[in-house]
């Protein structure tokens, strides 16, 4: 059973017309960075709850969760018409495995994510601890138009701290554009031809873990690439892998 606490809405932050962060404060125990939390509102008398990730970092009590807004969603267009002091339910425990207690570690640490999937990445990164675990970690964000990149300032400030140990590569799946640092494309193709491999310039291998948030489409596609081309397999409670993965629907 879920237990739900009221928290209170800080702020609002609107992106673009579909994506924007809230930030709220709330009594809720700690969590793991890369867990997620229960968000819930009353609407038309009948309480509608969805999973939303932390991107904050558990020692910062300003909680904050990047969404998306999906046409007729039961609860996501509720969300972005929430203001500043309005009421929000939340539940006290935080959950899921998506998270570093469960994977070993390794020489790099990849980092691969659609749209809002960036979300536990950003927690984790906050956080610190996956520098001392990894001697790279790789970011990748993929997103359909080039202003989707909502968190650059968040990742630019990672980056100027940790600026030996942390890559960060955008990705744009829809935009005609030209810069030198914005792939196009979709990230299980851009991996199977080798692209992201050769950009980074750091190979996929064994000694490396793979984290994959977002579109499910993505990641199965990716996975079968993983486990075909580059012989990686999941990892799974009983079984140590290189996989990881966390499906946004
Ligand atoms: C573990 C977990 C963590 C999550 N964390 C986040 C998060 O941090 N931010 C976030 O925005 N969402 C997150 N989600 C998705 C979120 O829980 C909701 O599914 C989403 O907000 C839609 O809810 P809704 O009630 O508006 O839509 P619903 O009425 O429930 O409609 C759901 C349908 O919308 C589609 N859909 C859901 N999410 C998306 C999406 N992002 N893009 C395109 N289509 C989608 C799917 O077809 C799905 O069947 C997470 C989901 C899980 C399982």
């Amino acid at each position: 059973m879920t237990e739900w606490t009221i928290g209170t809405i800080k702020k609002i932050k609107y992106w673009t017309k579909t994506l924007f962060s809230i930030i709220l404060n709330a009594k809720t125990n700690t969590f793991i960075p890369g867990q997620f939390t229960k968000l819930a509102l009353k609407i038309n008398g009948k309480k509608i709850c969805r999973a939303y990730s932390y991107i904050n970092c558990p020692q910062n009590k300003n909680h904050e969760f990047y969404i998306s807004t999906i046409t007729n969603g039961k609860l996501s267009p509720f969300l972005y018409s929430l203001k500043e002091d309005d009421y929000i339910m939340i539940s006290k425990n935080a959950t899921g495995v998506f998270t570093l207690n469960n994977i070993k570690s390794c020489e790099n640490l990849w980092m691969l994510s659609t749209g809002t999937g960036i979300g536990p990445y950003l927690s984790i990164l906050q956080d610190g601890n996956c520098f001392n675990m990894f001697k790279k970690i790789i970011l990748i964000h993929s997103v359909r138009y080039i202003n989707d990149h909502s968190y650059l300032y968040l990742v630019n400030n990672i980056k100027q701290k940790y600026s030996n140990k942390f890559i960060f590569r955008t990705i744009v799946t829809r935009d005609s554009f030209k810069n030198n640092v914005t792939l196009k494309g979709y990230i299980p193709d851009l991996i199977k031809r080798g692209i992201i491999e050769k950009k980074i310039g750091i190979k996929i291998n064994n000694d490396s873990h793979i984290m994959l948030c977002g579109n499910p489409n993505m990641i199965r596609e990716t996975i079968s690439i993983l486990e075909i081309d580059k012989n990686l397999s999941k990892n799974l409670k009983d079984k140590n892998g290189n996989i990881t993965s966390e499906q946004y629907w």
